[in-house]
């Protein structure tokens, strides 16, 4: 299908346009008071998103990154400690993880869900680790290390299957820091508590990025973590602040990884909005769905009964990727790829000696993923051009296929 006018993957410029009229007093209000770090709009901030993750605390950081890392030390995290995560995610979340001093380890995810598979999880801690006998903590035996934490990551907005993951954790005393980057607002029913959570409210610890294309994003860089903990959240007040426990006073050797004030202001004013966003975001995968729903050699996401996904991208798999990629770029509409390569493939990750074949299923999928144009404000017209080209690219490779098997099946 031709298509002239062109579907962009994200579009943030119109987003800003419809808010600058909410945003604009928010620069005078920090340029007057000239309060640019901490203050009553971090406070602010911090309280409202805390309300609506349900959890008691937020505290307000400069990024996702040090969300992962800040939560990891105040919930006890030591240098040296191994920290299970997938290997299908942003690299940030094992970077939180390193710069906490701690060694990330992979386990596979779940072929429909794209997270942590907590069957992997098991077999991991019941057969890599042996466990102490009066710490009860669990040791690696390969890495000679205690494993000490995981770290969910509730990917493209769906949620990881939590309540076999907490029960695991409190079985053998492992800390939870949920990587909530791309979930703001998710839930999940946990079945152990009957009621349905949010994202970043289960573990000891949730982190949040608001980089500018998440579902809440800043006009810049920033960050929260929750926690229900009073202990894990003073301790992350301290660490994003120089260690300091009251000023110039500093109890440890802290970090600068402060929320600044008019990004707080801004994340305020968006998150007014987010609840709205999320159920368009949810509407325009609804749509895909209903669209997508004869169309063959397309795998859509899957959404099980226990998540309310806040589809943060929309990911489709299909088997040739790169061909799917080049007939959508030739007709104008954008895609991405969430992610090419997973972590433990990574050449920053080469010294671990992890090989192709640890991780079959996020090695499968990495390289069939597509994430089709997602953001709250994509029209039906446009889902709709994405949909007839991604149909009419994946009927002509079943075409292709099946000319190719004919000769054997009729010898049959
Ligand atoms: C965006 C993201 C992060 C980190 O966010 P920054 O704010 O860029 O540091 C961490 N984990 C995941 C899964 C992300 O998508």
């Amino acid at each position: 299908m031709s298509n002239n006018e062109k579907i962009p993957f994200l579009d943030l410029v119109s987003l800003h346009e419809e808010l600058e009229a909410e945003l604009v007093p928010v620069f005078q209000k920090v340029l007057r008071t000239a309060s640019f770090v901490g203050g009553p709009m971090v406070e602010d901030f911090e309280r409202e998103f805390a309300a609506f993750c349900d959890a008691k605390y937020c505290v307000g950081l400069a990024s996702g990154t040090d969300a992962v890392r800040f939560a990891l030390m105040a919930a006890g995290v030591q240098p040296g400690d191994v920290v299970i995560t997938v290997a299908h995610t942003f690299i940030a979340t094992t970077e939180g993880i390193s710069q906490a001093g701690a060694r990330p380890d992979f386990v596979d995810i779940d072929e429909r869900t794209y997270c942590m598979d907590p069957v992997k999880l098991k077999e991991y801690i019941e057969r890599e680790c042996y466990v102490d006998r009066e710490t009860g903590t669990p040791y690696h035996r390969k890495l000679r290390a205690p494993v000490t934490a995981i770290v969910p990551v509730h990917i493209y907005g769906q949620m990881a299957d939590m309540d076999p993951i907490m029960e695991l954790a409190r079985r053998y005393n492992l800390i939870v820091v949920e990587d909530a980057c791309q979930a703001h607002g998710a839930e999940y029913f946990s079945k152990k508590e009957n009621r349905w959570m949010k994202a970043g409210s289960m573990g000891h610890a949730g982190a949040f990025s608001f980089y500018p294309g998440k579902n809440l994003g800043a006009c810049g860089e920033a960050g929260a973590a929750t926690t229900n903990s009073e202990d894990i959240a003073r301790k992350m007040r301290m660490l994003r602040d120089h260690g300091q426990s009251k000023k110039y006073y500093h109890d440890i050797e802290g970090y600068n990884g402060r929320l600044d004030s008019l990004q707080a202001g801004i994340l305020s004013v968006k998150l007014r909005h987010l609840a709205d966003w999320n159920r368009k975001r949810q509407e325009v995968a609804g749509r895909y769905h209903e669209l997508f729903s004869d169309a063959k050699g397309v795998t859509l996401p899957h959404e099980p009964e226990s998540s309310r996904a806040v589809y943060h991208l929309y990911v489709v798999r299909v088997r040739d990727r790169e061909g799917l990629q080049k007939h959508l770029g030739e007709a104008k509409i954008d895609t991405g790829i969430h992610y090419p390569v997973p972590l433990h493939m990574q050449k920053a990750y080469a010294n671990y000696g992890y090989k192709f074949g640890d991780f079959p299923v996020t090695e499968r999928i990495a390289a069939e993923i597509v994430s089709l144009p997602m953001f709250p404000q994509l029209t039906e017209k446009q889902q709709r051009g994405v949909v007839e080209n991604v149909k009419e690219f994946a009927s002509k490779e079943i075409g292709k296929r099946d000319a190719v098997r004919e000769p054997q099946t009729s010898s049959v």
